[in-house]
């Protein structure tokens, strides 16, 4: 069995949490937040540290400093990062469920989940080139199939 299925989140080490994220790049995506409705949706505008084709952080290492917005995904906030896409693997795990079929964990690369969809790759424009974000709202980072 997989570790995800007999280890809870609470019990992970860090090598097993941070293999969890599936590199999708969708947390990094800028979002807007209705301030009468409070529905969140997403954009195509990407942080200015993701590199748009490998869906990762420029400088993993500095990006609390880099950008002090930015969020450590852990098990003290999980709960709470209701704006994570919800086929974050972080969220998808916290909420009960399984991984994706197409998680690199499962498929050993990431072509089955750019192939699903659920990847920014080739599909965002950095933030430096964006004036206003209410232009660039985009559905698919909604997208979570099974
Ligand atoms: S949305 Fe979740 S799985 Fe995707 S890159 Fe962000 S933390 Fe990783």
């Amino acid at each position: 069995m997989p570790f995800w299925k007999t280890t809870p989140l609470a019990e992970m080490s860090p090598t097993q949490w941070e293999s969890l994220c599936d590199g999708c790049g969708k947390c990094c995506l800028n979002k807007i937040i209705d301030d009468e409705t409070e529905v969140l949706y997403y954009t195509n505008v990407a942080c200015e540290l993701l590199a748009h084709q490998q869906g990762s952080c420029k400088d993993y290492e500095h990006r609390f400093t880099k950008v002090p917005g930015c969020t450590k995904v852990s098990m003290d906030n999980i709960a709470e990062l209701t704006w994570l896409p919800k086929s974050c693997a972080y969220r998808r795990l916290y909420l009960g469920r399984d991984l994706p079929h197409w998680h690199p964990l499962i498929t050993g690369s990431k072509q089955a989940m750019q192939a699903a969809g659920n990847s920014v790759n080739g599909r965002v424009i950095s933030e430096q080139r964006v004036k206003y974000l209410e232009d660039h709202i985009v559905l698919w980072p909604l997208k979570d199939v099974d």
